[in-house]
């Protein structure tokens, strides 16, 4: 699909993240100001709530679902009112369209806002979050670290997407600093746990796949139905501590280790952005069983990078650079595993997609395989060594489409590991 021409002129340049192919929707305030729903267009943000306001939006209910600080109202009405709401989007915001905004000077100046003067919020609300492990690179260093190359892969590895519950009330937004975690820490030396910081800081490069329309209790879903289920994806870094998930993580899986934060991104591509940028995924190990089959190719082709810039370092350095077609499975293969059991699914969960990891080295997404369990350390280009994240190491993910002659991007996810927390007396 060509570029759609904006009358929003820096919607039309080849490197915004946001041309008019893209509308991807976030939550935004102006100063005080209560926030509210709108969509990226070029270096501006237009503001729903006030589309809404001036009819230019409304559903046939009237109900109001812009003029709120989350995208739910919105994602709950299903993939047709999606269509079109996007729809009535492109053609206020195209050049030569409905020049209902375009045309009108005092409306155009409350709607527009720049991006510059705007602050990014949670774009939804999360109901729970769920984390796969579904990116088989990772999957293999991982596995070959802890268990050896022979046994890399457990046994269900190829059959099953493999995930488990996390945290909702930890996720955080792009730009929220995380604390250091503090829990029991047991090297292979010791003979007992000991209380203190991890050491081991890591992050996971991810794509976050967003739940709009719920599922019943009880009720499968095929992953066409999935599909059609998700609202969008989000850029997402699943901050790890490797210390404290390697002492606890049998036999239950992660919990401490990965509980105390995760960031996304502020903008919620949607899926129909991402329509022709859809391709299949690789070649299977295994024949899968058929409630997992995809008519249609379920991955896309999304480059995703990551940078690493120590505090006071001049310039941020590239440290990962792969793509989200490297998943084994797709983000609607792992919602129809989650719901097949009759887990009811709701509108604004949250599946991460596991750590995206390519096979060659500059494509790993998580500094354990990059520094390989800590036994290689990697020189930054300002000089700094690392194996794992000190305090105050800022980390960003950005991931965009390469469309033609322009790019549906997701803007950045960034935060910063802070320094743990004070121990309070715990005899008290
Ligand atoms: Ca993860």
């Amino acid at each position: 699909m060509p570029l759609m021409r904006s009358w929003v002129e820096s919607a039309n340049s080849p490197d915004t993240n946001f041309p008019l192919n893209n509308l991807p929707y976030g939550v935004f305030g102006r100063g005080a100001d209560e926030p509210v729903c709108g969509v990226a267009i070029g270096d501006m943000v237009l503001d729903l709530a006030v589309l809404e306001t001036v009819g230019l939006l409304a559903f046939e209910d009237g109900d109001e679902i812009f003029n709120l600080p989350f995208l739910n109202g919105l994602m709950e009405t299903g993939p047709q009112a999606w269509a079109v709401v996007r729809e009535n989007l492109i053609e206020l915001l195209a050049e030569g369209g409905n020049d209902a905004l375009s045309g009108n000077p005092a409306l155009r100046g409350a709607a527009l806002v720049p991006l510059q003067d705007v602050t990014l919020y949670m774009p939804f609300l999360v109901a729970e979050y769920t984390d796969f492990y579904a990116g088989k690179q990772h999957a293999i260093n991982v596995g070959t670290m802890f268990r050896g190359a022979e046994n890399a892969l457990p046994p269900n590895w190829l059959h099953i997407p493999i995930g488990y519950n996390g945290r909702a009330s930890s996720v955080v937004v792009s730009g929220t600093d995380i604390h250091r975690p503090q829990g029991q820490l047991k090297s292979a030396d010791e003979a007992a746990p000991h209380f203190g910081a991890s050491a081991r800081m890591d992050i996971e490069l991810e794509l976050g796949a967003v739940v709009g329309v719920p599922t019943e209790m009880g009720k499968p879903v095929t992953t066409s139905e999935a599909d059609e289920m998700i609202f969008g994806y989000v850029l997402l870094n699943d901050w790890s501590s490797r210390d404290i998930q390697a002492w606890e993580y049998q036999p239950l899986g992660p919990f401490q280790g990965k509980a105390f934060g995760t960031s996304i991104g502020p903008w919620v591509v949607t899926k129909a952005a991402l329509e022709s940028f859809r391709c299949v995924a690789p070649e299977r190990d295994e024949p899968l069983l058929p409630y997992l089959s995809e008519p249609k190719p379920g991955l896309y082709d999304i480059n995703l990078e990551v940078t690493m810039q120590p505090e006071g370092a001049p310039l941020a350095t590239t440290i990962c650079k792969t793509n989200y077609n490297r998943m084994y499975y797709s983000a609607a293969q792992q919602l129809t595993h989650h719901a097949v059991g009759g887990c009811p699914m709701n509108t604004g969960d949250l599946l991460g997609s596991g750590t995206i990891s390519g096979p060659d080295k500059s494509e790993y997404g998580s500094l354990l395989e990059k520094c390989w369990g800590g036994k290689e350390p990697f020189t930054l280009d300002t000089g700094e060594v690392r194996t794992f994240l000190e305090d105050y190491d800022r980390m960003t993910l950005r991931g965009w489409t390469s469309g033609d002659g322009y790019k549906i991007g997701f803007g950045e996810c960034t935060g910063r590991i802070l320094p743990a927390v004070q121990e309070p007396d715990w005899t008290k």
